[in-house]
């Protein structure tokens, strides 16, 4: 049984998500470590939300390239650090760039 942390507890409670509360939780919903009722309320903002589909996207691409990253065929310097700026700029993230 997943244990629910603070913000889930939250955003549980709230009557309606927003895209931050979608963007705070995409690393759990992605892993699908979402108690079953969080990721129903975030599947269906998701599903009407043209921002957070693009998102899960980016998100997604995000944890393949990770994967990509540790392998011994990793991505050209210049194309990583311009992935990850877009991802930064994109996501709020704080990738390293260098
Ligand atoms: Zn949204």
């Amino acid at each position: 049984m997943t244990q629910l942390n603070d913000f889930q507890l939250l955003v549980l409670e709230k009557e309606t998500i927003q895209c931050s509360d979608v963007a705070e939780l995409l690393g759990d919903y992605t892993d699908k470590e979402l108690p079953p009722t969080l990721r129903a309320r975030i599947d269906s903002h998701i599903h009407q939300c043209e921002h957070c589909q693009e998102l899960e996207r980016s998100y997604r691409l995000t944890v393949e390239l990770a994967g990509q990253l540790n392998t011994n065929n990793p991505l050209p310097r210049g194309v990583q650090t311009r992935l990850r700026k877009a991802l930064n700029e994109k996501l709020g993230l704080s990738l390293p760039l260098a």
